[in-house]
């Protein structure tokens, strides 16, 4: 009853959307407006909030699509410029490294060629063996390193080979070196 008697008291608001005629308790509340309520009745404000959301929704869709694009173009170029400048430090700290172990490198070179005289036996043809590091420099020029590899080692831990034609074969440079000879090349 008493209810009844504040809505006829209550009064009415046009809606600015649907223009129909409402109780004000159908209207939200608007700080800055001069009767303190929304120009809009609750449900058309409703209905235009989601509207606008669905709206958005889609243009958000197609930003963040369109940012997504951006990114990927830019993610595929910095990791090629990773690729190019990583490329350059690696090499650069090939060299630097082989620099400051110069020493080191050229103690094993020496080694390794000594080895090299004391397991030639009079009977090598050095000819043949020759032609190995010739075929290895040739296959070497396709851009892919090719080394020569000694099949028992010169310096082996149980056995040693002997530096002869029948004991050489050419290897794939990383495959050589994960096998330990690393500076066979250089001999
Ligand atoms: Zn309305």
């Amino acid at each position: 009853m008493i209810e009844a008697m504040k809505q006829a008291l209550e009064a009415l608001k046009p809606c600015k959307s649907c223009k129909q005629e409402k109780p004000t308790s159908m209207f939200g509340a608007k700080v800055n407006a001069k009767d303190g309520l929304q120009p809009y009745c609750k449900p058309c404000a409703s209905a235009y909030r989601a509207q606008w959301n669905s709206a958005n929704k889609e243009r958000k869709a197609e930003r963040n699509a369109a940012y997504r694009l951006e990114k990927r173009e830019q993610i595929l170029a910095s990791k090629a410029i990773y690729r190019i400048t990583s490329k350059e430090k690696v090499s650069l700290q090939q060299k630097t490294w082989a620099q400051k172990n110069k020493t080191t490198i050229n103690a094993i070179a020496a080694k390794r060629r000594a080895a090299l005289l004391n397991r030639t036996p009079l009977w090598a043809n050095k000819s043949y063996v020759a032609d190995f590091y010739r075929a290895a420099e040739i296959l070497s020029r396709g851009g892919v390193q090719f080394h020569v590899d000694h099949i028992i080692p010169l310096q082996g831990n149980l056995v040693s080979g002997f530096h002869v034609e029948n004991n050489l074969q050419i290897l794939p440079a990383h495959i050589n070196t994960s096998k330990g000879n690393k500076y066979e090349q250089s001999i």
